[in-house]
């Protein structure tokens, strides 16, 4: 599942080259799930320059000059990589844009339904789930405050779904929320509603910790011996204790903990 790190890799891949250059020509390879006229590609996409990258959540939204943007909804497995022009499509490509150099910018994914939309650029924040979307867990206004105050709005949620809330805060997958778990010492299954003013205040610290250092930090991250996520195989021991790590369920979801490490609030 793509989380909020990966789409920030993501978009420093491509960010550089892409930004102020004009796209020459719009291929939609997937009508089904691209909700974009032919028509409104030729005259507000080809032949102008992409403005802005933008992250909201999982989502990414490519501003043009035009006052269009497109609006990307990475899904699970959503990937937005520059290639040439010469390697042909795969049956995951939707979309792809090309630029006079000889490269494109190319969307692919599993995705089946609405995952590609144009929208006018002032109507971005109003368009389908970006309306819905919750507050972005890298930005400054999600402060330790506004962290509690929506924890009190879903006290009745498990604090791993409520990590994974999109509409509470948006991007937080299961690997990340099972990290932010595990190194805030709390179970993934607790109630939010029983964790007290400072414990919630120790999430909120370690959810930060964790996102930035993956966003910022991203292969150190992912080789740290002490980290979760690379001992998430069945069977691996705690990195902190060595304790047998667990496999359960927690919203549906495939939730490794440590029953030692990680305790009831
Ligand atoms: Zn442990």
């Amino acid at each position: 599942m793509i989380e909020l790190p990966d789409v920030e890799r993501m978009i420093d891949g491509i960010a550089g080259y892409t930004t102020g250059k004009t796209i020459s020509r719009v291929l939609i390879d997937d009508a089904e799930v691209v909700d974009l006229e032919v028509e409104l590609a030729e005259e507000y996409l080809e032949g102008h320059a992409i403005d802005s990258v933008e992250r909201h959540g999982r989502y990414v939204v490519l501003r043009f000059r035009s006052e269009y943007s497109l609006v990307f909804d990475m899904g699970d497995d959503g990937r937005l990589r520059l290639e040439s022009q010469t390697a042909p499509p795969t049956e995951r490509t939707k979309i792809r844009l090309q630029f006079a150099a000889g490269r494109e910018l190319r969307f692919s994914s599993s995705g089946s339904e609405g995952v590609v939309r144009a929208v006018r650029g002032d109507e971005v924040s109003d368009s389908g789930a970006l309306e819905e979307l919750g507050i972005d867990p890298l930005s400054e206004d999600l402060t330790a405050e506004r962290f509690a105050a929506l924890a009190g709005d879903n006290p009745r949620s498990s604090l791993k779904g409520f990590l994974m809330n999109e509409q509470a805060i948006a991007g937080i997958g299961n690997d990340y929320a099972d990290e932010i778990c595990f190194q805030s010492g709390f179970r993934p299954d607790e109630k939010v509603g029983n964790l007290l003013p400072e414990q919630l205040h120790r999430v909120h610290r370690y959810l930060k910790r964790v996102l930035r250092r993956a966003t910022l930090h991203w292969s150190a991250a992912h080789s740290d011996p002490g980290w979760l996520i690379n001992s998430r195989d069945n069977g691996s021991a705690c990195p902190r204790c060595r304790h047998e790590l667990k496999s359960m369920r927690v919203t549906g979801r495939k939730t490794i903990i440590c029953p030692r490490c990680q305790r009831a609030a």
